[in-house]
């Protein structure tokens, strides 16, 4: 058996398109564009490449995307000030920290300072005790956008279905694996958690109809560990070093999922690619959850 490919490429640039229409219409109801502001601290290479891709996906829908950097040293006190300044200000709708944070500032002072309702993350405990008790919330970007694809499959593969279907995800994060899990349950599935503790990974995913890997280990999920026809979600982004070819040339890196690919879409009925599969979903959907919150915080006033 050889996978079917969810393009996650192909996928996000819908969910863009989508937004860009339900901007355009935002703003001729409300007289101005949907606000997103990007909050960087310091100077991680990543981060900077990350907060800038976010600042101009924003702009390219229509949602008047900006990015504010603060150097190094900022004491969690000023940047606390500065997102009380961002929750009062009314033109914007959506707030989001790039993570990590220095040292000097604790996460969970920053995610708990930001007003639930313009958290387009959606790792405010408040957006994520809504996701447990199955209410609307604002929901993490990455699961969101993993559920997208699996949509896709489903979709693609016919007599296929999340209902009662065994989900199994690897990795317990409060930004991936458990808002994964909170989604699929919703979806009907019946999901197991797994994680570092877990005996017998290889025997526990081997049972999934559909199996999501958000692990951050280049390639631990083999092919041996996928049912046969099963649905694979990889979200794992790892950059590893490949040996220089011959001896003059240099040593190259690249990009790889949590699931040896090569492997996995040989048992697979439908697989995501690492690049472009979860990757490029995130940022559509945080674009789609600043339209969301907009719609939802104006919407509320009547
Ligand atoms: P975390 O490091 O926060 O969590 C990793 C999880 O994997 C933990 O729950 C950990 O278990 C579990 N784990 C670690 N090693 C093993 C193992 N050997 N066997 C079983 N479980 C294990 O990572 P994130 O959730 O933030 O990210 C996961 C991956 O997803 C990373 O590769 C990251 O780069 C990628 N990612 C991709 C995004 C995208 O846009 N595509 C966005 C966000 C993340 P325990 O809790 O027991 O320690």
């Amino acid at each position: 058996m050889t996978a079917a490919i969810l393009d996650g490429k192909k996928l996000a640039e819908t969910v863009r398109e989508e937004v860009r229409g339900g901007v355009a219409t935002f703003t001729k109801k409300y007289g101005r564009a949907p606000g997103l502001e990007v909050i960087l601290v310091g100077e991680d290479p990543a981060s900077q490449i990350y907060t800038r891709n976010k600042e101009k996906a924003a702009k390219d829908v229509g949602i008047r995307g900006k990015l504010h950097v603060l150097p190094t040293g900022t004491s969690e006190s000023t940047l606390l000030a500065e997102l009380y300044r961002l929750n009062a200000d009314d033109a914007v709708d959506g707030i989001l920290v790039q993570l990590p944070l220095p040292s000097q500032i604790r996460q969970s002072r920053v995610l708990d300072a930001i007003r639930p309702d313009k958290d387009v993350d959606g790792f405010h405990p408040t957006n994520a005790g809504l996701l447990t008790s199955g209410r609307p919330s604002l929901v993490p970007c990455t699961p969101r956008g993993a559920m997208k694809l699996l949509n896709l499959a489903i979709a693609t593969l016919a007599h296929t279905t999340l209902e009662g279907a065994h989900a199994v995800v690897v990795g317990r994060s409060n930004i991936v694996g458990k808002p994964m899990a909170q989604l699929l349950l919703a979806a009907n599935a019946t999901v197991t958690l797994a994680h570092s503790r877990t005996k017998d990974l290889a025997g526990t995913c081997r049972q999934a109809d559909v199996l999501v890997a958000a692990v951050g280990k280049a390639e631990l999920v083999r092919g041996n560990w996928v049912k046969p026809g099963a649905i694979v979600i990889d979200v794992g982004m790892n950059r590893i070093h490949v040996a220089a070819a011959s001896p003059g040339e240099t040593s190259k890196t690249k990009l790889v999922g949590d699931v040896a690919f090569d492997e996995a879409k040989e048992h697979a009925a439908a697989i995501t690619p690492v690049p472009g599969g979860v990757g490029p979903m995130t940022i559509a959907c945080l674009l789609e959850n600043t339209l969301i919150a907009a719609q939802a915080r104006l919407a509320a006033r009547g």
